[in-house]
């Protein structure tokens, strides 16, 4: 079923195998390619070193050319406040190939309100089960829709993980500038409700495994139980099948 596992870490930031452990898992999955797509630069204790881009790309290449599967160099960027910024700079655009952008805790947040907004008060949030205040939820909401806007994001990467977003209206925003809302097999961060709401928009999607481990890369387990609930549409899916994803940023590097 899934061609392409867009989204896996390796120990370049918080994965336990190396690039060619994850190239070598996916040929064994079954997969025609895959993207490894570390931590952005400002995550505090997984981000990866911009000065390491080279030797990732030598790396990917190499492991490419030892299996035989497609190896994408990414990166999973960190939006990283109010104004949808990503810690994706244009000196980095001629060796990263997929832009995967998503929210995390552990970031450097560039003003004390984004870092207060974001990380405190969604995890105080998180850890008291109350309610988020329909300020807090607005505010996630156009962190999402901003960085879509301003960001050729190809993928976006667990939405609502960390955060308390109205993925309705962020999954609206997606499908308008063509960016895949993306299934994540390590953890759903929706209910089956807010998914069937989201199915609703016109989004198209993507399944990742975000595999943190080389024996995770093309696992579709999560994904298969909360079809049964979700029933997920297969024909919006587009690592599914023959299918793949016109990746918006390959088009926006085009015009650069
Ligand atoms: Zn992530
Ligand atoms: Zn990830």
């Amino acid at each position: 079923m899934l061609n392409f596992d867009f989204h896996t870490h390796t120990t370049y930031s918080h994965g336990t195998g190396s690039i060619l452990d994850n190239a070598i898992a996916a040929k064994k999955a079954g997969l025609k390619g895959i993207a490894i797509t570390d931590h952005g630069f400002s995550h505090l204790m997984y981000g990866m070193k911009r000065r390491e881009l080279d030797k990732m790309l030598a790396e990917c290449r190499e492991a490419q050319r030892q299996t035989g599967v497609k190896v994408l160099l990414g990166i999973e960027s960190n939006i990283i406040g109010e104004e949808g910024v990503c810690d994706v700079k244009p000196c980095d655009y001629d060796k990263i190939e997929i832009f995967l952008a998503g929210i995390h805790r552990a970031v450097w947040y560039p003003t004390n309100e984004d870092f207060e907004r974001v990380l405190v008060e969604n995890w105080v949030t998180q850890l008291t089960k109350i309610k988020p205040s329909k300020q807090l939820v607005d505010y996630n909401t156009k962190i999402y829709i901003n960085a879509v806007k301003n960001n050729p994001i190809d993928i976006l990467t667990h939405p609502n993980y960390c955060v308390f977003a109205d993925a309705v209206e962020v999954a609206k925003c997606c499908a308008d500038y063509g960016t895949y809302f993306e299934i994540n097999t390590k953890k759903m961060h929706l209910t089956p409700e807010e998914w069937q709401k989201v199915i609703d928009t016109k989004v198209n999607f993507v399944v990742d495994s975000d595999a943190h481990s080389p024996d995770r890369v093309g696992d579709l387990k999560l994904f298969l139980s909360q079809d049964e609930v979700v029933k997920f549409p297969k024909e919006r899916i587009f690592n599914f099948g023959d299918k793949m994803p016109n990746l918006r940023y390959t088009e926006f590097k085009k015009h650069l």
